[in-house]
């Protein structure tokens, strides 16, 4: 039997007082003010964050088909660096999983080698394009999480919705990378500092019309439609007016698109502040924070999308989109969220526990409490820490943040009761 016992951890709920908690087996068998116990593994908190472990719907794990980026061990391994414990993997990996038996494949290679839980989306529609949809209620019976083309936006209406009508019967979410491809174009940074680098720009009406377009569908289909990455000011609105209105709606924003905006980019070759959607104007950033503190958009998650340094060579043009994001998240929140009083930790859990856990109906402890499944993370608040390159699990180190000075690192993450990851 695997007994860990947790001392002197601080709550969210009730900061003042530390508590002890004690893990049997898989779950939280007791919870006191100073628990003794004899004979078990302690791990001293001395005064950390402890947290139902993180969810995030949001993450590249590049297995199968592009492992010198990132395979189901290291992402595990970044994602249980993070303080999460259960994330959901994006299928636009090779082969994509159209059919049950190539996710069923998946399905049991990210069980076997997955640190944390690895939910699996599929894919909406034959390789990630208008061609056919899948077939989503036989994907669902396989273990299909929810559906996504995430990578690719959906460009037909027609397809977009028969695709939600299958995800209706499927009883499963559909989550939208939005990108109209003529819109898009070539683009590779925002339209509104596209001239002054001289590059081509995306602009933002390639998110806004496809979500304009999907927010109609789900009001006639009655389906789970979920908003991957908004990034636009337009776009909070239109999901704003969206669930005035009844649609069956929900919304995730990145750690970088709360964080960083447009004026972050100073030369085509900080390629590190390229991914898609890209960084928006100041004023779209704006939105949404706002947008996330009055609850318009649902949750965080990072589009963890890791790439090699081959890949992110280059500049503007020729470096691949994306950043890595499960390593830094939780203290970019805390440290320009929280810690200067714009949102409190009870808001940080939700946006990364609950919100998502109801959302795409996960088994995922939302609480800490006596019986329940042990998922925990605990986080050091008091003792700033610089983000470097050197210290990643992940297999990737494309991120702006190395340098910065935060708060909030992961001390310890338990899945199943079983401690898989302690900071040295
Ligand atoms: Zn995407």
């Amino acid at each position: 039997m695997t007994r860990l016992l947790i001392k002197h951890a601080q709550m969210v709920e009730q900061p003042e007082q530390l508590i002890d908690v004690l893990i049997e087996d898989e779950q939280i068998a007791a919870i006191g003010s100073s628990l003794a116990v004899s004979g078990v593994e302690v791990i001293d908190a001395r005064g950390a964050l402890i947290m139902p472990g993180l969810v995030d719907v949001h993450v590249h794990f590049r297995d199968p088909g592009q492992t010198d980026k990132e395979t189901i061990t290291t992402g595990s391994k970044a994602a249980a660096r993070g303080g999460f414990t259960t994330v959901l993997a994006m299928p636009n990996v090779q082969p994509v999983p159209n059919t049950a038996a190539t996710l069923h494949e998946m399905v049991i290679h990210n069980h076997e080698k997955g640190l944390v839980h690895i939910e699996q989306y599929a894919a909406v529609s034959a390789e990630l394009t208008d061609q056919s949809i899948n077939d989503l209620v036989g994907l669902a019976q396989t273990g299909a999480v929810a559906f996504s083309n995430d990578g690719k936006g959906v460009q037909s209406a027609a397809t977009m919705l028969a695709a939600m009508k299958a995800a209706v019967k499927a009883n499963r979410v559909i989550s939208a990378h939005l990108e109209d491809n003529d819109l898009m174009g070539h683009g590779v940074v925002d339209q509104s500092v596209a001239d002054q680098l001289q590059v081509a720009g995306i602009d933002p009406l390639a998110e806004t019309s496809q979500l304009a377009r999907d927010l109609v569908l789900a009001q006639a289909t009655g389906a789970h439609y979920h908003v991957a990455h908004l990034s636009t000011k337009n776009g909070v609105e239109l999901v704003r007016l969206a669930k005035l209105h009844g649609v069956h709606v929900t919304a995730e924003v990145t750690p970088h698109h709360l964080l960083l905006d447009t004026t972050a980019i100073h030369t085509r070759k900080d390629v590190n502040l390229k991914m898609n959607p890209p960084l928006r104007t100041p004023t779209d950033r704006a939105a949404v924070v706002a947008g996330l503190l009055d609850g318009t958009i649902d949750m965080v998650a990072t589009d963890h999308a890791p790439h090699t340094v081959a890949d992110k060579a280059g500049d503007m043009v020729s470096a691949a989109f994306g950043i890595t994001g499960l390593e830094t998240c939780f203290p970019l929140l805390y440290t320009h969220l929280v810690r200067p009083g714009i949102a409190t930790l009870a808001q940080v859990q939700r946006w990364l526990n609950q919100a998502p856990a109801k959302a795409f109906k996960l088994s995922a402890p939302t609480t800490i409490r006596v019986g329940q499944k042990a998922d925990l993370a605990l986080f050091d608040l008091e003792h700033a820490h610089t983000i470097q390159a050197d210290e990643f699990a992940s297999k990737s180190v494309n991120t702006p943040f190395i340098g910065e000075k935060v708060y909030g690192m992961t001390v310890a993450t338990i899945v199943d009761g079983q401690l898989v990851y302690r900071a040295d």
